[in-house]
């Protein structure tokens, strides 16, 4: 079907058609780390049963019944990072609450015949607001404009340039702040611009149209429902409902078998002991990633009865870049998803604490009396932990050089996002 992908060497050297542009937009800038022979293979093995092991499982499962699949997972279930919180009618994601729209993980849903419970986010809860000193102010076009449109363009032009941080990109710390903050738990000067925004920096390859015609003629490929500009989409019953799907897909394909409790060491040894050749090994975990290179997180939920928080405007959430105050982030879940996320008559919040600014239950509830509403709430508890891998300024360069005698996928090289995973592994599945 896409033949007209041009191989010269590997992934990161691939000229694209415009309809190649059209299903993956600026996906097609960042590397894919595919081990050359990968295709040929008879027997994969996929190490790591989160989103990405199991879309990359599901999309290469789907088109080739001949090649035998093995999904190698660390724990006990599958999702990884994402999982659904429930109780007693409140419902929380402990990570992953929303996707952003692209038509790849659109495609998705609706191939797995989820697009009933697949909705848009609530239009009227979109206004994110910013706290930094004792000041929480809303971030508005205005607030863009202040940055200055000229100095914008220079530090984007200048951005260009390659191994620049979002810090330098955006001229405004608590915009910066507050952007990386909202996609990756860190602050601006420690985040690569050409990971998070490789469209604004233009790495990797240019479309061969202009951007804005790619993105007008990609808007009319999504299944289901054209998402609006800036909203976000989300599942009746959280994030484990695509989770819960694609397992139950995958467990019915006869070339499929899951192998839980597996802590593989490295590609090598799993290529050994599975009795295939290093490049049949999908690597979806992190490999060489020692641990203070992740941002740790404690999730908390705050429930509080209408009346209580009728103070508490409707909206998307507060960022506080502000590292004193022991919250990164609020979170108004109940006001964002169009799916139910708290009991009738009751609002849920979500609360992200990064493990660096110290926090315990009682400063974190002392806090949101501050921020978030004065009223004690009725639901009050710590629902996870998560760790968010850190992408320093030159990370997305320096994938281009790693070598690949063994393919590399998953939030760590894809992008942060579902969405990067998501059409990471239909870029993979392109290729058998
Ligand atoms: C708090 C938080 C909020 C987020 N919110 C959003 C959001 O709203 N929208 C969005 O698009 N993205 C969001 N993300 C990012 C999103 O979670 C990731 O893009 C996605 O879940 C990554 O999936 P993955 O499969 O690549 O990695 P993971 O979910 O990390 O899965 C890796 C899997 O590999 C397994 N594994 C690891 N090492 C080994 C080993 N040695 N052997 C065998 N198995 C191994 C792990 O157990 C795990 O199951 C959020 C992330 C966090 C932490």
């Amino acid at each position: 079907m896409f033949s007209k992908i041009l191989w010269i060497g590997w992934a990161g050297d691939v000229l694209h058609s415009i309809e190649d542009w059209i299903r993956y937009g600026d996906e097609l800038r960042r590397p894919l780390l595919v081990a050359p022979n990968l295709a040929d293979a008879s027997k994969i093995c996929i190490v790591g049963g989160g989103l990405s092991g199991l879309s990359i499982a599901y999309r290469i499962a789907s088109k080739r019944p001949d090649v035998e699949i093995e999904i190698l997972e660390k724990s006990k279930r599958c999702g990884g990072t994402i999982e659904t919180w429930n109780q007693n009618g409140w419902l929380c994601d402990v990570a992953v609450n929303a996707a952003r729209p692209h038509p790849a993980f659109w495609r998705l849903v609706s191939d797995l015949g989820l697009s009933n419970l697949f909705s848009g986010s609530n239009p009227k809860a979109t206004t994110r607001w910013v706290i930094s000193g004792n000041n929480k102010s809303k971030l508005s076009m205005l607030t863009a404009i202040k940055m200055g449109p000229l100095r914008l363009l220079r530090s984007i032009r200048s951005s260009r340039s390659g191994g620049t941080s979002v810090a330098d990109l955006i001229p405004n710390s608590s915009i910066a702040d507050a952007m990386t903050l909202g996609i990756v738990n860190n602050v601006a000067n420690h985040v690569d611009a050409d990971f998070l925004v490789p469209a604004l920096t233009r790495f990797g390859n240019e479309p061969p149209l202009k951007r804005s015609h790619i993105i007008k003629r990609m808007n009319k490929t999504y299944p289901m429902f054209t998402p609006k500009k800036g909203s976000i989409a989300s599942f009746e019953g959280g994030m484990q409902t695509l989770i819960d799907a694609l397992v139950a897909h995958l467990e019915k394909q006869p070339n499929v078998d899951f192998h839980y409790g597996q802590n593989c060491v490295d590609p090598k040894t799993v290529a050994e002991a599975r009795g295939v050749p290093l490049s049949s090994v999908v690597w979806c975990g992190p490999l060489t990633r020692k641990s203070d290179q992740f941002t740790n997180l404690d999730i908390y939920v705050a429930g509080y009865t209408v009346k209580a928080a009728s103070n508490v405007p409707l909206g998307y959430g507060t960022l506080i870049p502000d590292e004193d105050i022991p919250m990164s982030g609020i979170l108004h879940e109940s006001d964002v998803h169009q799916s139910p996320r708290a009991p009738s008559e009751h609002r849920l919040f979500r609360i992200m604490a990064p493990c660096n600014r110290g926090g315990d239950e009682e400063s974190i509830r002392a806090s949101l009396k501050q921020h978030l509403c004065a009223e004690d709430p009725v639901l009050f508890q710590k629902i996870g932990q998560r760790k968010i891998p850190c992408y320093p300024p030159g990370y997305m360069a320096a994938l281009d050089s790693e070598s690949v005698e063994w393919t590399r996928a998953g939030w760590f090289y894809s992008g942060v996002s579902v969405t990067h995973v998501v059409a990471e592994a239909e870029r993979i599945a392109d290729l058998f």
